[in-house]
């Protein structure tokens, strides 16, 4: 296995649309194999072909309390359902976070890695996972669905290991662009509330009560 190099915002890849998988061969595994180490060493929940740049529609998740990662093969949203507003971040944006809506529950249609056609509902991180890689896979990134242009902040961890929301307003390319390179780890996971599915952030919170 092997880890891969994640695309970051602004590279022109992750504006384009992933084409659907045919071939489930070894190639295929591999890939998946790989995406599987990247996001662990990442410390992601998710991560879509597109970020490593391959256009197939592939994208691996696995929320914090996993054991195990799910692989979906041309996966497709067939049924959303309720509206929660959640915080969110993405490898290819690195220090940064935004406030977005996603599903309360959504069910997927997908096919494993042998191409068999499987269904699965889900949930809380899960959904919001799926959802964040299935917009991926269509060239849309979290920053298009912001809940307002002022919900999205740089992120910045004290040396005491605290998170500071510094708010930047709308995204910008050429700032997230230079936020990409002095970055040299990847944004915290976020914790999330196992019983609302709400990320916990106290931060976050404070940066609510301040506006
Ligand atoms: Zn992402």
């Amino acid at each position: 296995m092997a880890i891969l190099e994640v695309r970051k915002f602004p590279d022109p890849i992750l504006r384009q649309r992933a084409v659907k998988v045919t071939r489930f061969d070894a190639k295929l595994a591999k890939l998946a194999a790989d995406m599987v180490e990247t996001m662990e060493a990442e410390r992601g929940v998710g991560l879509a072909a597109s970020q490593v740049g391959v256009l197939q529609r592939l994208c691996v998740v696995k929320p914090e309390d996993w054991e195990e990662p799910l692989v979906l093969v041309n996966p497709e949203i067939i049924r959303r359902e309720g509206q929660r507003e959640v915080e969110e971040g993405c490898l290819s944006l690195p220090g940064y976070r935004g406030m977005v809506n996603r599903s309360v529950r959504i069910r997927v249609r997908y096919q494993d890695l042998a191409g068999k056609q499987l269904r699965l509902k889900a949930d809380c991180v899960l959904a919001q996972a799926i959802e964040h890689e299935t917009d991926h896979l269509n060239g849309i990134l979290y920053i298009d669905h912001l809940v307002a242009h002022d919900q999205f902040f740089r992120i910045h961890v004290t040396e005491e290991g605290d998170v500071e929301y510094i708010p930047t307003g709308e995204p910008d390319a050429a700032e997230l662009e230079n936020a990409a390179r002095r970055m040299n780890h990847a944004p915290p996971v976020p914790q999330f509330d196992p019983t609302s599915g709400r990320p916990v952030s106290p931060r976050n919170e404070d940066a609510t009560a301040a506006d």
